[in-house]
């Protein structure tokens, strides 16, 4: 078996373990399984690409290569480890513009190697297609490049989450894509450079404007948008480089990412063309609360109190049981209510946090059973029978207020909170939820605020628990038959 036969074994083992680790991901109980079989297929690329590599370098690039490798896999372990879980989207965002950044570069050095008459090896049609090849890579890559850039500051709050409204920005972006189509084919026919200098700075224009115009509402399908641009990137670096592991994990990732983009769509009610045409999310700021009537506050003690009486408990969590940490007392508390005979159950929107999935990685790294865990569909029909709900850190998600059509969020499906008997919101002040609209829940007659931090006030009523259970003589071990 020749070297560049093993690699092509070597790059066929690593895609069906690719393949093996989307669809462990897709699945609570089987995400571990996903990331083993993740971490073992770019193992085996990353080693059959450098030792393919490897055989026509000189010992000077081997280790200029192995130093990169060094500096960039040590820089990523440590963010890796230091990163908080609120902070991964940002992470994320800017891993995608490396990705992006990538493309252009090798998009850049496919145009220059041809242009190089040492290097011409190819003519005619062939030629062509890698003219095309280039330009496309470039254009992918640039966009991304600078999406992910603002998105990486959008979330990380260093810019408003407030959408670019320029004037006319349809046409600009719509004017962007006929005049790469149009470069495109210039390019093809005669490769100046000018035209590529051209549809990198289109792109890297476009890919800014793209993200700028969309609001705060809809960052989370912006997310999952960018995932699949860095993977068309890759797909068309792949062709570039002409590795064929390179073009089946960028369609696997940019498919994956397309599909995901769908279904955040669908959880926002949103056309995914009207989320690219931005605008949504926040025309409206956060209004005061005269014009909502007063909320009522309470405390641990009462909502221990109030817990100890129920029969069913649905918790709804949010980004405020990230920030907090509060997984881990969530769960003993869950733990709790379980062993009196409370039927506990969790509602997750498929949009809470800052990720898709967030509150479901931190539920299953707390212990909380899978099979309490429900999506908003399952659940929506059951808050009206139930007793209480901890709104624990979650805010837009749980706003009657997408039930109006003149809200900034109208048309977005919530979790109905309200519908339940008692309704308990923890958070730190009044102040308004990620899209910044205003959250009526607050004021209903049947919602009470329990303001501090999340994990703190979840410890308190875990405390407040077990001393009203010593006080009362252990109803708990009476009720569960002990
Ligand atoms: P929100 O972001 O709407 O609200 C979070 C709430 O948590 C705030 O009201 C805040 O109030 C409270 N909070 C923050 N820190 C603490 C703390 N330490 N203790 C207690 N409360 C705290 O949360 P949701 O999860 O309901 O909604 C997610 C939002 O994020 C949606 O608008 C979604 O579109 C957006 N988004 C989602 C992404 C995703 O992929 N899931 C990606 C990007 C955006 P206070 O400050 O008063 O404490």
């Amino acid at each position: 078996m020749t070297a560049t036969t093993a690699v092509q074994a070597a790059y066929i083992v690593a895609a069906l373990l690719f393949v093996l680790s989307l669809a462990g991901l897709s699945k609570h109980e089987t995400a571990r399984s996903g990331v083993v079989y993740g971490i073992a297929g770019m193992t085996i690329a990353l080693v059959a690409t450098i030792a393919l590599a490897a055989r026509d370098m000189t010992a000077a690039a081997v280790a200029l290569l192995v130093i990169a490798m060094v500096i960039g896999g040590g820089i990523g372990l440590w963010r890796a480890r230091v990163v908080q879980m609120t902070g991964m989207p940002e992470l994320i965002a800017i891993l995608h513009s490396f990705v992006g950044l990538a493309a252009v570069l090798v998009g850049w050095n496919g145009y220059l190697e041809v242009a190089d008459p040492a290097h011409a090896a190819l003519t005619g049609t062939l030629l062509h297609i890698h003219h095309a090849e280039v330009f496309v890579g470039v254009f992918i890559g640039a966009v991304t490049f600078t999406g992910s850039i603002v998105a990486y500051l959008k979330l990380s709050a260093r810019i408003a989450s407030r959408p670019l409204m320029l004037p006319g920005r349809h046409v600009l972006n719509l004017g962007a894509l006929v005049a790469f189509v149009a470069l495109t084919g210039w390019f093809v026919a005669d490769p100046q450079r000018g035209l590529l200098v051209a549809v990198t700075v289109i792109a890297l224009a476009l890919g800014w404007h793209l993200v700028a115009s969309i609001g705060g509402g809809d960052m989370p399908v912006v997310v999952s948008m960018l995932n699949s641009y860095s993977g068309w990137a890759a797909a068309a670096s792949g062709f570039l480089l002409d590795n064929d592991l390179l073009i089946v994990t960028g369609a696997l990732v940019g498919s994956s990412g397309a599909y995901l983009s769908y279904v955040m769509c669908q959880a926002m009610n949103r056309s995914f063309i009207s989320v690219i045409a931005g605008g949504f999310g926040t025309e409206q700021a956060a209004g005061d609360d005269t014009e909502y009537g007063e909320h009522r506050e309470t405390t641990a003690a009462d909502t221990a109190a109030l817990l100890r009486e129920a029969t069913s408990v649905i918790i709804t969590p949010g980004y405020g049981m990230a920030v907090a940490q509060a997984q881990g007392p969530v769960a003993e508390l869950t733990r709790n209510l379980r062993a009196r005979g409370v039927q506990v159950r969790f509602g997750v929107h498929p949009v809470a946090g800052r990720l898709p999935g967030h509150m479901n990685v931190l539920l299953a790294e707390a212990d909380v059973p899978y099979d309490i865990v429900l999506e908003m569909d399952e659940i929506n029909d059951d808050f009206a029978g139930t007793s209480v709900v901890l709104v624990i850190g979650a805010n837009d998600t749980v706003n009657p207020a997408a039930a109006d059509p003149g809200s900034p969020i109208a048309g977005m499906p919530v979790l109905r909170v309200w519908e339940a008997e008692h309704v308990i919101v923890f958070k730190r002040s009044m102040a308004a939820g990620y899209a910044g609209v205003q959250n009526p829940l607050f004021f209903r007659d049947n919602t009470q605020m329990l303001f501090g931090d999340a994990k703190a006030r979840v410890e308190d009523i875990v405390d407040a628990l077990g001393a009203a259970e010593a006080a009362t003589g252990g109803r708990a071990l009476a009720r569960a038959g002990a």
